[in-house]
C-alpha cells in the first residue's frame, strides 16, 4: 500500500505533526501530549502542496511540445488543485471457486507478513457508496440511539430500521455463468487490503483519471480552502462517489465474485495540484496538464472545453480531522496509544470510548467468563450480534480487533459462530482485566461480516451464494464481549473450538 502522511501541526505546542492515514491516536513527538485524532467515518478533505513552480511546470509542457514537433507559445500558467477520491478498506469475499489448482497462497505460511495488496478492480457496478457512507452514519446513530437495554444491549426496534434497513454490504452478482458445468462450483474465501484513488470530478479523459502509483510518500495536509485559494483554484467535486467508481467498469475484468463485505473503510477526498498550462499551438488553443509535484507531462493538448469543469466553484463544505486529548472522558486517565484502534479500553475506570464524529462515546462492554478455563489468558474483544432470519434467531460473534490476517479473522468468526458457544458474563470483574485488546471495527463493521460469514455458512455451491439475500437478515441487537484466549506459548487458543491463532498477528 502507498504511504500517505497527514501533516500537519500540534494543537498543543504548535510542533510540526505527521501521522499515518486513518491514524486515530497519535502523541506529540515535541511537548509529548497524546492525542486522539476525530473524523473517523466522515469523509475527510486534504490536499497535497504543489512542489515545483510556474517555469518548471512550463519548461516540462515546452519540452513535451518541441517532441511532438509542435510550435507552441504560452498564454498562461495556472494549478488547479482536482479532488480525487481515496478509499482504503479489508475487503472480504466470497468467490467461485477455480476448477485449475492455483498455487498455495505462500504468504498465508509468514506469519507476521502483511497480506497481499491489491489495487481495486473495477469489478463493482452495484456499488452505492452514497448510501454506504450516508447508512454508516445512520448506523451509527442506531447503536448510539441510547436505546440501550439491560445488560448493555442495544435494542433495535421495527420502525426504526423499516424504511431505512441498514444495506451497507458491496455485494455483486456473479459476473459469468458457468453453469454449463456439470458439478456445481465450489465457493472460495479470499482477502485483500483494498486502496484505490480515483477523480471525483468530469475529467476522465484527461490523463487524470488516478493518482497512479507514485515512488514516494504523499504527503497530505488538512484542507483550508483560505490555505489554497491563493496558490490555486479549488476544482469543485461535481460527481458522487458512484459515478466516480464506475466510470472506468467498462474495461473491468469478470471474476467469479460472489459476495462480498468492504470493512474498516476510509474514504476521503484529496486535492491534487496540476499546472493548466494555456498554450497557443499552430494557431489553436490547447492545455498541457503538468503534475506539480512530478513535474511529468499528464496531458499535452486538452481542448478548452476542461476550463467549464476546471472553474466551476467549489460548493461542497468540507470536513477536516480534529483533536482532543487521549483522556478518558470519565476519570481523566491516559487511553492506550493505539494508533488504529476506534475504541479504547479505560484501564482505570474500566469503561469503553468510540470515537464518533468529534466526541468519545461511551459504549457497554461485558467480560465473559468461560467454564473450566485456568491459567494465563489474554482478552479479545468480539461483538455479538443478534439477528433474526425469516423468523429465525441467529447469533453472530465477530472479532472486533485487528488482525493482519483477514481470512483468519473471517475463518475465526465463522468457527465460533458456528459453535454456538457457551459462556456467562461476570458481573464486576472488568477492573481486573486490564489488558483488554482495543477494537478496530465497530459495529457496523461487524454486521458486515456477519452478513458476509452468513453467506458462507448458508451456501454450499456458489449456485446457493447466488440466492442468498443480505437483506433477510435483520440486526436486533450489538454487544461489546471480551472473551478469554488462553496463552499457550506464541499462540493464542479460541476457548470454543480450540483452535489457534499467532499472537504475532494482532496488531
Ligand atoms: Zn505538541
Ligand atoms: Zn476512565
Amino acid at each position: 500500500m502507498n504511504d500517505y502522511i497527514v501533516s500537519t501541526e500540534c494543537p498543543t505546542c504548535s510542533a510540526p505533526l505527521d501521522f499515518s492515514e486513518g491514524t486515530n491516536a497519535v502523541q506529540c513527538g515535541h511537548c509529548r501530549s497524546k492525542l486522539l485524532v476525530t473524523g473517523r467515518k466522515q469523509v475527510l478533505s486534504y490536499f497535497i502542496p504543489p512542489k515545483i513552480d510556474h517555469y518548471r511546470a512550463i519548461a516540462a509542457a515546452m519540452q513535451a511540445q518541441q517532441e511532438q514537433c509542435s510550435e507552441c507559445r504560452v498564454i498562461r500558467p495556472q494549478i488547479y488543485f482536482i479532488p480525487y477520491y481515496r478509499l482504503i478498506g479489508n475487503d472480504f469475499r466470497w468467490e467461485q471457486a477455480l476448477r485449475i489448482p492455483v498455487k498455495p497462497d505462500i504468504e498465508y505460511s509468514q506469519p507476521g507478513g502483511y497480506g497481499p495488496i491489491y489495487e481495486w478492480e473495477y469489478e463493482d457496478n452495484k456499488i452505492d457508496f452514497g448510501a454506504i457512507f450516508r447508512q454508516a452514519g445512520d448506523f451509527i446513530d442506531i447503536i448510539f440511539g441510547r436505546k440501550c437495554g439491560p445488560g448493555g444491549t442495544i435494542i433495535d426496534t421495527q420502525e426504526n430500521m423499516s424504511g431505512k434497513t441498514t444495506d451497507p454490504l458491496i455485494f455483486r452478482e456473479i459476473g459469468a455463468d458457468r453453469s454449463e458445468d456439470a458439478e456445481p462450483a465450489k465457493v472460495q474465501l479470499a482477502d485483500r487490503y483494498i486502496e484505490k484513488n480515483f477523480i471525483a470530478c468530469n475529467l476522465h479523459g484527461e490523463g487524470l483519471y488516478s493518482l497512479g502509483l507514485r515512488p514516494a510518500v504523499l504527503r497530505l495536509e488538512l484542507f483550508q480552502k483560505s490555505a489554497l485559494e491563493p496558490l490555486g483554484k479549488v476544482v469543485n467535486t461535481d460527481i458522487g462517489i458512484n459515478e466516480a467508481m464506475g466510470s472506468s467498469m467498462k474495461d473491468a475484468a469478470m471474476q467469479p465474485l460472489l459476495f462480498r463485505s468492504v470493512i474498516g473503510r476510509i474514504l476521503s477526498i484529496i486535492y491534487f495540484p496540476f499546472w493548466v498550462i494555456e498554450m497557443e499551438c499552430h494557431g489553436n488553443c490547447i492545455s498541457t496538464i503538468v503534475d506539480a509535484v512530478s513535474q511529468s507531462v499528464v496531458k499535452l493538448d486538452a481542448p478548452p472545453s476542461i476550463y467549464s469543469i476546471l472553474n466551476q466553484a467549489q460548493q461542497s463544505e468540507s470536513t477536516i480531522v480534529g483533536f482532543r486529548p487521549l483522556c478518558c472522558p470519565n476519570c481523566g486517565w491516559d487511553l492506550p496509544l493505539r494508533p488504529d484502534d476506534t475504541i479504547f479500553f479505560c484501564s482505570s475506570c474500566a469503561r469503553a470510548w468510540q470515537i464518533y464524529g468529534s466526541d468519545l462515546t461511551e459504549v457497554p462492554y461485558e467480560i465473559a467468563q468461560i467454564e473450566g478455563m485456568n491459567g494465563q489468558s489474554r482478552y479479545l474483544p468480539f461483538w455479538v450480534l443478534v439477528a433474526q432470519s425469516g423468523g429465525e434467531h441467529l447469533t453472530f460473534y465477530i472479532p472486533a480487533f485487528r488482525f493482519r490476517r483477514l481470512k483468519m479473522l473471517a475463518d475465526l468468526a465463522i468457527n465460533i459462530t458456528r459453535n454456538k458457544p457457551v459462556y456467562s458474563i461476570c458481573g464486576d470483574q472488568k477492573q481486573e482485566v486490564k489488558e483488554m485488546q482495543g477494537c478496530f471495527y465497530d459495529a457496523e463493521d461487524a454486521f458486515l461480516l456477519a452478513q458476509f460469514i452468513q453467506a458462507g455458512i448458508t451456501s454450499q455451491t456458489a449456485i446457493d451464494m447466488k440466492t442468498f439475500n443480505k437483506n433477510d437478515l435483520t440486526l436486533q441487537g450489538a454487544t461489546l464481549i471480551g472473551f478469554p484466549f488462553k496463552v499457550n506459548g506464541f499462540n493464542l487458543v479460541d476457548p470454543f473450538t480450540g483452535n489457534t491463532i499467532p499472537q504475532s498477528l494482532l496488531l
